[in-house]
């Protein structure tokens, strides 16, 4: 048992039986490839810490049985043998059972801690009934049901694992009686110092397995081929043959007993469920999903904005402004407020919070947890799990929400991967029209469209080399899927009402308080001394007007106010005769990139750390300005 050490945990079976699979739904991130000395047989191991122990976990190769006589096997031999594993995971294929026992039954006989886990547990139980207490009963070690497609019992099986439930299994196979006599007279003859069991070690030499004879001196080496010799000449062809077909009447007994036919067919749910998380079938439908949630934010919410905003204006209209009279100080903080309070209500109510309402029913209907599920290998390539997605999503809406639920990313590493990502490559609803309306108006559509092209290769990039370079600190995912239901009204709008909440708790104050000062600021002239310092990065290379420093310091408050203030700058003169198309192209590259709005900022420092967001916070700048000049520098090229 591992006692502050690692405890190690390698996983063998056949090719085929979902090993792989079983593998990253364990291990979830970190997986390193690497040869076993002196070979060119590859194996992946990966690290997860679970209920404070460390588990190292091998994937050896896929082999169809133990004797070593190939590469794979050796390797696989190597492991078991030199690899002091505390627990070694047999995976059987439970929709091919009589062939995955067969190789059972060998690594069993060779007495090490075992637990056997069944996989593609979802596709069997679609034909069969598999009486797994029965099985673990007769193996003498424990059976753990799991399906890697729906992560049904990976949970379990982890623990499993961590708890050091794996068991020396007695299980014994009745070979033909020459058999099991000249099995006893090799157990008699072999030294009490092998690492497997006498009984096991004694049949794989009858089954002339290369790496056994290493374990035994030459006289044994002399007994083992006679006895080889006199078989065959009794019974006219090789031990090795009798000793796989007694395996394999065995495994077939054991299916007879422990598995009924199962006439029950899959429910409708069940069929959607499998449609939903099958990939050629799954992709589709989730790319469908994403496109409705975006329709729908985009023309709901714009209809409530206006509603909102029209309501705004002839209920408020200017007079929270008029309340300060002549004062100009005063008429500066109250603008600020008036401003604060719009922005609220045209971004929350529309936006934020119709999204909202589609998370709620996507969640509560069960699709959310099938979407991560089928999404989980390819975010593994980005060191995050499946459930990383969703912060993904609703960082499309506002970046504050989406920090928020990076919440339910397990280990700090993915935390900061999946902010990082957030915050420099998935364009809020603000920037989003900062990227359409300033360079999708004034320099083309086409270039909005790279922009977004930009992002999502920033995001892909990202995501790959934090991974890499990043210390990992992996954890595993493994979700049980939720039955799929009609989701109800009361429990979306109580998840929605207690998301909002924390919006107006953390993101109001800070807005008005932010456009306060900017609108004193403004108001005194005093953004001014901020141009020039800029000026060799704003005007040297990125080749845009000195004052759109103020822009993008504005920006930091709240990205949408960005272009107004950009408007306010060109001091009368119309907005395509202050800047070029071409200048239009790098101010929308820089906006859609650099630094956490102060909102997201905050949210970010409760979530991950402050030093973990000055870090992101000071890469999204660094890589703004490099991309801002790259394109400055393309542009004037061609
Ligand atoms: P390996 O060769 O043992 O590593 O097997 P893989 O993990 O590559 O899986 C082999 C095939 O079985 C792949 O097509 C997988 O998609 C499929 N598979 C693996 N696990 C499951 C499972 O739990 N359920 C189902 N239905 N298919 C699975």
């Amino acid at each position: 048992m591992a006692n502050g050490k690692t405890f190690k945990v390698a996983l063998v079976g056949q090719p085929n039986v979902g090993k792989s699979s079983l593998f990253t739904r364990l291990t979830g991130v970190g997986v390193i490839s690497s040869n076993y000395p002196g070979t060119t047989v590859e194996f992946d191991e990966g690290v997860v810490t679970r209920k404070g122990k460390t588990v190292s976990v091998h994937d050896l190769p896929g082999t169809y049985s133990m004797s070593g006589n190939s590469d794979d096997e050796k390797v696989v031999l190597r492991d078991l043998w030199e690899g002091r594993n505390d627990t070694v995971i047999l995976v059987a294929d439970a929709t091919n059972l009589v062939s995955s026992l067969a190789l059972c039954f060998e690594t069993l006989e060779l007495g090490l801690p075992t637990i056997i886990a069944l996989t593609k547990m979802d596709e069997a139980r679609k034909r069969n009934n598999i009486d797994i207490d029965a099985l673990s009963e007769i193996l003498g070690v424990p059976v753990m049901p799991v399906s890697s497609k729906t992560s049904e019992g990976v949970d379990a099986l982890a623990d499993a694992v961590c708890e050091g439930r794996a068991r020396t299994s007695g299980f014994k196979i009745e070979y033909l009686p020459d058999i099991e006599k000249a099995i006893v007279a090799l157990e008699d003859g072999l030294p009490d110092s092998l690492r497997f069991n006498k009984r096991g070690v004694a049949v794989k030499l009858l089954e002339d397995s290369e790496p056994f004879y290493d374990m035994i001196g030459t006289e044994l080496k002399h007994t083992v081929a006679v006895m080889k010799k006199l078989y065959r000449d009794n019974t006219g062809h090789g031990l090795g043959i009798d000793i796989a077909t007694s395996r394999y009447a065995e495994a077939e007994s054991i299916v007879s007993h422990v598995v009924s036919e199962n006439d029950t067919k899959p429910s409708l749910a069940d069929r959607i469920s499998d449609v939903m998380i099958t990939p050629i079938t799954g992709v589709p439908i989730l790319l469908a999903v994403c496109l409705a949630i975006l329709t729908t934010i985009v023309y709901v919410g714009s209809f409530l904005d206006e509603v909102v905003s029209s309501v705004y204006e002839t209920v408020v209209g200017s007079a929270i402004i008029d309340l300060g009279g002549s004062s100009e100080f005063w008429t500066a903080v109250l603008t600020g407020i008036d401003g604060s309070i719009q922005a609220i209500m045209s971004l929350v109510i529309p936006y934020i919070m119709v999204f909202y309402i589609i998370l709620g029913i996507l969640e509560d209907s069960g699709y959310l947890t099938r979407a991560v599920v089928l999404l989980d290998r390819t975010m593994h390539h980005f060191g995050l799990h499946g459930g990383s997605f969703i912060p993904i999503i609703v960082g499309l809406g506002c970046n504050v929400p989406a920090i928020m639920a990076v919440r339910t990313v397990q280990s700090r590493r993915e935390k900061v991967i999946l902010s990082s990502m957030i915050v420099m490559a998935v364009p809020c609803s603000a920037q989003m029209a900062i990227i359409m309306g300033a360079t999708g108006s004034y320099s083309g559509v086409i270039y909005a469209f790279g922009i977004l092209v930009m992002l999502v290769c920033l995001a892909v990039i990202t995501g790959i080399l934090m991974n890499k370079f990043m210390k990992y600190e992996p954890s595993s995912l493994a979700m049980e899927l939720p039955d799929l239901q009609v989701p109800s009204a009361k429990n979306v709008l109580f998840k929605t009402w207690y998301r909002i909440k924390d919006f107006f708790y953390i993101a109001f104050p800070l807005l008005i308080i932010g456009s306060i000062v900017v609108e004193v600021l403004l108001q005194y002239d005093l953004l001014n001394v901020i141009v020039d310092p800029l000026s060799p990065v704003i005007v040297g290379m990125l080749g845009l007007p000195a004052v759109c420093a103020i822009a993008f310091i504005v920006g930091i408050l709240r990205k949408e106010m960005a272009l107004g203030m950009l408007q306010i700058l060109a001091g009368g003169l119309a907005l395509e005769q202050f800047m070029t198309p071409d200048q239009f192209v790098v101010f929308g590259v820089v906006m859609a990139v650099y630094m956490p709005c102060v909102a997201t900022l905050i949210t970010m420092w409760r979530e991950i750390g402050w030093k973990e967001t000055i870090g992101v916070s000071v890469m999204s700048i660094v890589v703004a300005i490099l991309l801002g000049t790259a394109t400055n520098i393309l542009l004037q090229m061609f």
